[in-house]
């Protein structure tokens, strides 16, 4: 669709949603029947995978024929349409969390495994287009899992418009999937860049400070927010750098850059347990693997590693 390349995992989702087919009934039941479409089988939020072919040849993520759904998880599992892929198959995922032993199911038994989406990310095991429809389908299958009833009445609600909205045949509220907006920044002063550090991340891991933006609250005022709040470091601008799509559960991760009014910072103890202004050449040697080895950063899937890489870049 001609958009800019995201340098995010979990961005770049290839498919077109075709979200007008959604509420087209006939449509989608069609697509479910026809031989050429594909599911892909979620067991407790966990996509399932096919292993390497060839040493080095990479995961694959387990499209199987639309056919076998029905063996697996008999007339009725949740199964939410995600989209058309450019061969023009319509895509879906379908939870099959209710199996006992899925992987020892006929249906599947000897194909390939259940496997946690994050560490797929950060081995770098399966195509990031993958990934990112990925992401799609397990915030759209958790939240359904969530959102059983209404939060209106709390009558129990039906999926509607091939999973895109829950609505309540008591009181006829109508509940969409969510998306939280999570504000994630790294401040600048000149030549440094703040880094802070919670009690439980792993020795030694520094990151970009971030936190939920709040009702009524602007991308800027909640950068401003948690910068004051977490490292008592004042704000003067902030610039937008890219998003990432965090499906734990249903996350928008916005990466931001902000220029700091003085390099002066308090770390608040709570949030934070430590944190300091480095140096470019003290981030761009630890990217590099250089670096002395008393701090480290995240990996390249995390967008707190692609704010600190646009900043020694600059
Ligand atoms: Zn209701």
């Amino acid at each position: 669709m001609g958009l800019p390349q995201n340098p995010n995992i979990f961005a770049n989702n290839p498919l077109d949603r075709a979200s007008y087919r959604r509420t087209d009934k006939a449509w989608i039941a069609e697509q479910m029947a026809a031989p050429a479409s594909l599911f892909v089988p979620f067991f407790r939020l966990q996509p399932f995978v096919l292993p390497e072919e060839k040493p080095s040849q990479g995961k694959d993520i387990g499209w199987l024929r639309m056919g076998l759904l029905n063996e697996l998880a008999g007339p009725d599992p949740l199964t939410v349409f995600l989209g058309i892929n450019r061969r023009g198959k319509a895509l879906f995922a379908a939870d099959v969390s209710g199996l006992k032993d899925p992987e020892n199911h006929p249906a599947l038994k000897g194909l390939g495994a259940f496997e946690e989406l994050r560490g797929l990310a950060m081995a770098g095991e399966i195509p990031p287009a993958e990934l990112a429809s990925m992401a799609q389908a397990k915030s759209m299958i958790d939240w359904h899992n969530r959102h059983g009833f209404c939060s209106v009445c709390g009558m129990r609600s039906e999926m509607a418009d091939a999973g895109y909205k829950r609505t309540c045949p008591s009181c006829k509220a109508e509940h969409f999937p969510r998306t939280d907006p999570v504000v994630i920044m790294l401040a600048t002063h000149g030549d440094t860049c703040f880094l802070g550090r919670q009690k439980i991340w792993p020795k030694g891991m520094h990151s970009a400070l971030a936190g939920f933006i709040e009702p009524g609250e602007s991308i800027e005022e909640a950068v401003a927010r948690e910068l004051h709040e977490e490292a008592g470091i004042t704000v003067s601008s902030v610039t937008y750098h890219s998003t990432q799509p965090w499906p734990y559960p249903s996350s928008l991760m916005i990466g931001c850059h902000a220029q700091a009014e003085t390099d002066a910072f308090k770390i608040d103890g709570v949030e934070l347990s430590g944190g300091r202004w480095f140096t470019r050449e003290e981030v761009a040697a630890q990217l590099a693997g250089k670096g002395d080895g008393s701090f480290w950063l995240p990996p390249p899937f995390a967008i707190a590693h692609q704010l600190v890489k646009a900043f020694i870049e600059k």
